[in-house]
């Protein structure tokens, strides 16, 4: 069993139902990326990603991920341009979107001027390129190229050290927001958020009609992670943060980035939310059927930082080599997990409970861990609260969540170490923990003499742990 999720963007090179199906032996969560394609075909592959699951048995929840007010250059009139290191070249956010040349090229962010100044580094197409700010004068910003290279159309820009002001939710954003709920998506990833209240905003669009959609929160701009009650306001205002290396990256430079990533883990963690590690994780399985060595390890780090899940981009999406992708990341999650450390925890063990459930969660992880003989801990759920809890510990237990509830069975498939389990028997009925035992015997998970812990509940949360002996 493998704890840790894989997330898998879906594009072109997962359309085929033959790769698709193969694909999702090893994928927990597809990510739609709303930055390409239309409705329709988001709906096509969101159904067959379903009717897929189904017939090959596995719970795929589906992660929707918004665009976002991600700026970027607009188009050269003659191809793209080669800047060199001391030529002067300006952003103007007047000039036609067609029009640019090798002095000057449009931008689709009528703030820049206002949100630059002289001496600022701005970033273009992912920090290839550098421009240093010389002169803002309106509406152009002038610039000198501090690194340079080619530039073609539609790059984007960052500053280096965050402070682009543009608002998370840009009307297509909220177009797609509307898409994510009527193809009830699990989970939903907002780009750029600034705070937490760019989290909230999106909550409060969802409205009714999305409620039960998880939001994600791109951790993605230098001003989210300046300190840390800026981190966890931006945690605690949605259900998960991921590291979105990418753009993050850029903004804060790569030495940074290392602190960050491990810092974001952490915390969304000992705050009961869950996290996703993202970007470039396999970038050379674009176009090699193997990874690097540092690949391997990136991905094997990201494991005993202690993320939920572990993300692909365009190596599944468009990459020439989809299958050998996620086989090689299921192999690497697995062998990172063998090591101590990802199964050791010192989880809030100062810490006081704020709740029943939680205690429950927790004294069932600590027996687990330390009782011998424990196979498997069974954690009836209905909202999926309990499972979410008990996989904040780091453990090598699995954690089977047993649930009638389709949301909560595809929820959970992004929490590391919780594997679904559908079951419709009540479980305050006498036959439960019979039932639920049997049914992991049945998966070949426990045996004869095996001790199992079962947690449950009724409509008040979870208050119950039983440990039995099969
Ligand atoms: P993107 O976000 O792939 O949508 O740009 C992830 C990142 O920036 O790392
Ligand atoms: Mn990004």
């Amino acid at each position: 069993m493998r704890r840790t999720k894989i997330v898998a963007t879906l594009g072109p090179a997962t359309d085929t139902p033959e790769t698709l199906t193969k694909v999702l032996q090893y994928v927990d969560v597809v990510r739609i990326n709303f930055s390409h394609g239309d409705p329709e075909e988001h709906q096509a592959r969101v159904e067959a990603v379903r009717k897929t699951a189904t017939e090959i048995g596995r719970f795929v929840a589906v992660l929707g991920d918004l665009q976002g007010p991600k700026i970027r250059v607009a188009r050269f009139a003659n191809g793209p341009i080669d800047l060199a290191v001391g030529d002067k070249f300006t952003l103007n956010v007047t000039l036609d979107r067609n029009a640019g040349d090798q002095r000057q090229v449009g931008v689709d962010y009528p703030e820049l001027a206002d949100d630059v100044e002289p001496g600022d580094i701005l970033l273009l197409d992912d920090g290839r390129l550098q421009l240093k700010v010389d002169e803002i004068a309106k509406p152009e910003v002038r610039c000198t190229v501090t690194v340079g290279g080619k530039l073609s159309n539609n790059k984007g820009i960052n500053k280096q050290g965050g402070g682009l002001s543009a608002a998370a939710l840009t009307d297509k954003d909220k177009k797609d927001l509307k898409t994510a709920i009527a193809l009830k998506m699990d989970y939903l990833a907002v780009s750029f958020p600034r705070t937490g209240d760019d989290m909230r905003e999106a909550r409060a669009l969802l409205g009714e009609e999305g409620k039960e959609i998880g939001l994600i929160a791109k951790v993605e701009r230098a001003e989210s992670v300046a300190n840390q009650e800026l981190m966890d306001d931006m945690i605690l205002s949605c259900e998960g943060v991921m590291v979105a290396r990418g753009d993050l990256g850029v903004e804060i430079g790569d030495a940074q980035l290392i602190g960050v990533q491990k810092k974001l883990i952490q915390r969304a963690r000992s705050l009961n939310k869950v996290v996703i590690t993202a970007t470039q994780m396999m970038e050379s399985m674009i176009s090699s059927p193997l990874p690097t060595r540092a690949e391997v390890f990136d991905v094997a780090n990201a494991v005993l930082d202690g993320t939920d899940a572990v993300m692909l981009s365009a190596e599944t999406a468009v990459g020439q080599f989809p299958l050998e992708t996620v086989q090689a990341m299921d192999r690497l999650c697995r062998g990172a997990e063998q090591e101590r450390v990802a199964q050791q925890s010192n989880h809030r063990i100062h810490e006081n409970f704020g709740h029943i459930n939680e205690a429950v969660a927790l004294s069932a992880m600590y027996a687990a861990n330390h009782l011998d003989g424990v196979k498997a801990i069974i954690c009836m759920t209905r909202t999926g609260l309990t499972p979410l809890l008990m996989s904040r510990i780091r453990s090598g237990m699995p954690i089977y969540a047993f649930s009638s509830q389709p949301l909560t069975q595809h929820r959970v498939a992004l929490y590391r170490g919780v594997t679904t389990v559908p079951f419709s028997t009540s479980s305050t009925s006498p036959e439960a923990i019979q039932n639920a035992v049997n049914e992991l015997k049945k998966r070949g998970a426990v045996k004869e003499g095996d001790n199992v812990i079962v947690t449950r509940g009724d409509q008040s949360g979870t208050h119950t742990m039983t440990i039995v002996r099969i």
